[in-house]
């Protein structure tokens, strides 16, 4: 199948579950997750009218996106994996959407980068919702404290609230506790659901979802 197929696919897909919940069409942003594909694979997507995107790595963004956005107009591209302290100012250059805030430490230098650049980036604080030790994220108890901190003491308009549940686990549960979460923090944003379950993810309330696989096929 060519990649154009794929998109459709998932469109309608996406689509059909707005529609299974009575959301407005198109009220589900689609964030196409281009990670470890070449500016090669990627303008075919573009060219079929996508224009936002999720890559997880700072570098590997900076050998492709520069060159892809200045080829297209209104690309909007999220990081959605980790970020060091270290690749605040170069996140912050790139990236229209940071995904993955989930420590004071990160929240602070994104702050002092957009102060500094005078840019404003849009920020998602990730929850680690599985409280599994290898994944990035904020405790679920924690979120609340942790997103009026960036708010109160940062000044970060936080917009939402991010997760990647366990693989091996039904991601309801998950996506449900990240929309309550984001219900008493009030947040309207919730940024859940990948190649496996974005359909569920829309169910219970994502306003993004983040398909990899699905569309640019394995990696
Ligand atoms: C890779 C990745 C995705 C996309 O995963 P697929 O299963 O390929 O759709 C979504 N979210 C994050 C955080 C990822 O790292």
């Amino acid at each position: 199948m060519e990649l154009q197929e794929r998109l459709n696919e998932v469109r309608s897909r996406i689509a059909e579950a707005e529609a299974g919940i009575k959301r407005p069409a198109g009220s589900v942003q689609l964030v196409a997750v281009s990670k470890t594909f070449d500016a090669d694979a990627i303008r075919p997507a573009i060219a079929a009218g996508q224009r936002v995107f999720g890559e997880n790595r700072v570098q590997e963004s900076q050998g492709k996106w520069p060159e892809l956005k200045s080829e297209t107009a209104g690309i909007e591209l999220h990081l959605i994996g980790p970020l060091q302290s270290n690749k605040a100012e170069d996140a912050v250059a790139l990236f229209d959407v940071i995904e993955t805030v989930d420590r004071e430490k990160i929240a602070r230098a994104l702050a002092d980068e957009m102060k500094r650049q005078g840019k404003t980036v849009r920020l998602y604080v990730q929850v680690n919702t599985g409280l599994e030790p290898q994944k990035a994220g904020i405790a679920p108890g924690d979120t609340a404290a942790f997103v009026d901190l960036c708010r109160k003491e940062l000044g970060l308009a936080i917009e939402g609230l991010m997760c990647i549940p366990p693989a091996e686990e039904n991601p309801g549960p998950h996506f449900a506790l990240l929309a309550k979460l984001a219900k008493a923090c009030g947040l309207t944003k919730l940024s859940m659901g990948m190649s496996g379950d974005y359909e569920t993810a829309i169910a219970f309330g994502a306003t993004s979802v983040r398909v990899g696989s699905a569309i640019f096929g394995a990696r």
